[in-house]
């Protein structure tokens, strides 16, 4: 990797101080070996780190820094009536952890969270976004049939209005119809983010069958609407991915949308693994790095993380490349075989150095 060179950070009061390719004297010292990476710490924007509900749960330290990310954000397990236990937990952590609430009032403690309208209200959702107002970096609405039930479109219209008053994003899962996915869109705005963008479920993906991108995606990309990975238990497939990557339609950040379940068994594993299939895809190592650091990092509105500069705060991933033959999986049983694969090796979170496992 030809510009990738040894550096000195110079970390002060949880800030990078100072970055520098000649050698630094003084203060408590951390050497890696020579073969260690490091970059801006790795973002998670698309998790489930509330432990209450099952199973779309985990720990936020499990899927956070022992893997190499130092901050997750929750998309939508929790909504306005649980939203505090999820702050106390996230104030227990080492991992940063920010959420998008859910619209939801219970979020996720059924899987069908959006089939009654009288759980979405925006008196819930407002008192916790001025209770928590730099925690909650947006709203979760999670669009397919199975959440909505007969309500179509009309809960994505309502958290439209919610985004609007708040001033704060929207996250959209996509998933099966109905709703459309260009019904889904048509209520996207710039800095909105389509979750799950690379999901093969019949009929309601970016692409026709013939392989175009559909004009509404497209005109929403247009617009500054964000594409998210969102790998998922179910939602992630190669065959799209490819494609996209054939069509020049990029994606902005790549997410895992991980929990316990996908976790231990996979197809997720870890954002590690993650980010190792974007490279077997053909994706560079910058590009890739760049997804989970300085994108999402502009996609919540927080300037101080996703970069190695001098002022901004000093959360870093440590990793290496390691030349291994790795099988990969997707969420629709397709196989992928990497020559190499990125291994997290330690992260500082806040000027404190942690270990991965
Ligand atoms: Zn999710």
């Amino acid at each position: 990797m030809s510009n990738w060179r040894k550096k000195n950070i110079v970390i002060e009061n949880s800030q990078i101080k100072q970055i520098s390719e000649k050698p630094i004297q003084g203060g408590e010292m951390i050497h890696v070996p020579e073969n260690v990476y490091v970059s801006p710490g790795w973002i998670d924007l698309h998790t489930h780190a509330f432990p209450k509900f099952q199973p779309y749960c985990s720990h936020p330290d499990e899927i956070g820094y022992k893997t190499g990310v130092t901050t997750v954000v929750d998309a939508g397990s929790s909504g306005a009536d649980t939203i505090h236990e999820l702050y106390d937990i996230a104030n227990e952590c080492i991992t940063n952890v920010l959420a998008f609430i859910n619209i939801s009032r219970i979020g996720l403690e059924v899987r069908n969270e959006l089939a009654n309208l009288d759980d979405i209200s925006f008196e819930g959702i407002n008192e916790a976004c001025k209770k928590y107002p730099d925690f909650i970096v947006g709203m979760k609405a999670r669009m397919s049939a199975s959440v909505v039930g007969s309500n179509g479109i009309k809960p994505l219209e309502s958290a439209r209005e919610f985004s609007t008053r708040l001033h704060k994003p929207l996250m959209v899962h996509i998933g099966s119809a109905p709703p459309s996915l260009e019904d889904i869109v048509s209520l996207l705005k710039k800095g909105d983010i389509i979750t799950h963008c690379f999901h093969e479920k019949e009929g309601n993906n970016i692409f026709y069958d013939g392989g175009i991108l559909k004009p509404a995606v497209e005109a929403a990309m247009n617009r500054g609407v964000y594409l998210d990975v969102g790998h998922g238990t179910s939602s992630f497939s190669f065959h799209m991915a490819r494609k996209a990557k054939e069509m020049d339609v990029f994606f902005d950040s790549i997410s895992t949308d991980i929990y316990d379940q996908n976790r231990k068994y996979g197809p997720v594993y870890n954002m590690a693994t993650t980010l190792t299939k974007f490279l077997a895809l053909g994706y560079d190592l910058k590009e890739v790095i760049r997804s989970v650091t300085e994108v999402p990092a502009n996609i919540l509105h927080k300037p101080i993380l996703g970069k190695l500069a001098p002022g901004k705060v000093a959360d870093l991933t440590f990793f290496t490349i390691e030349q291994a033959e790795t099988t990969l999986i997707d969420s629709v049983g397709n196989i992928l075989v990497s020559p190499v694969r990125i291994k997290p090796y330690a992260v500082i979170i806040g000027g404190e150095y942690y270990e991965c496992e």
